[in-house]
């Protein structure tokens, strides 16, 4: 069976790929930043965290004695309506069957029509390059059956990779528990990315 697709009994069903982030379990250590930019080559990478309503990610938000830190880890969240996509006039950005935003370097000319389109600033600019670049969910491991390289190499095991199509896969079962959310829903670009709230604050 070609991957990217899955079979229930006699129906072969495309994939939709999607990342849960458990924000209880995220530690802000940047782990998967660092393996994103190992593994992609990416000048940036192309997953930043940030500290929930704090100035800088390291400080945290609040007042004292009253402090917490929540992270965030965000990339490309692989819309199912991507308007990057949209604008590109050579097509060089294409949702794939399997749910995966493609961002294909060969094809883009540099013309950086997407970097604004994208609600959540998700695509760069490779100055070295001259061409946009972001989250390809590490398509090169995938089509491999392998996960993508942040959700291996998190510290936390905060990053959670499969098949949202399969109600028995660990997405689906973390979706099914309810209280999930995704950023920007009024931007209506319906994200494959979820996160996970933290838990409040435990009693000392
Ligand atoms: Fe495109 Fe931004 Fe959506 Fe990714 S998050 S698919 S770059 S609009």
């Amino acid at each position: 069976m070609k991957p990217g697709v899955h079979r229930i009994g006699e129906l072969a069903v495309n994939k939709h790929y999607a990342l849960i982030i458990d924000q209880e379990r995220c530690i802000g250590c940047e782990a998967c930043t660092v393996a994103c930019r190992n593994e992609n080559k990416g000048a940036q990478g192309f997953i930043r965290v940030s500290t929930l309503n704090a100035p800088n990610k390291d400080t945290p938000a609040g007042v004292f004695p009253n402090l917490r830190m929540i992270f965030q880890p965000a990339l490309c969240n692989h819309c199912e309506h991507p308007p990057c996509a949209d604008v590109c006039p050579l097509k060089a950005i294409a949702k794939q069957d399997n749910g995966v935003v493609i961002l294909d370097e060969e094809t883009c000319d540099g013309c950086r029509a997407c970097l604004d389109t994208c609600p959540y600033g998700a695509i760069a600019f490779n100055d070295d390059k001259d061409k946009a670049e972001k989250c390809n969910l590490c398509r090169h491991r995938i089509d491999e059956g392998l996960e993508p390289f942040c959700v291996i190499c998190c510290e936390g095991r905060a990053i959670h990779f499969g098949d949202l199509n399969d109600s028995a896969s660990n997405v689906a079962k973390f979706l099914a528990a309810g209280n999930s959310y995704r950023l920007k829903p009024e931007a209506g670009t319906d994200p494959s990315v979820y996160y996970l709230p933290p838990r409040e604050p435990r009693g000392l």
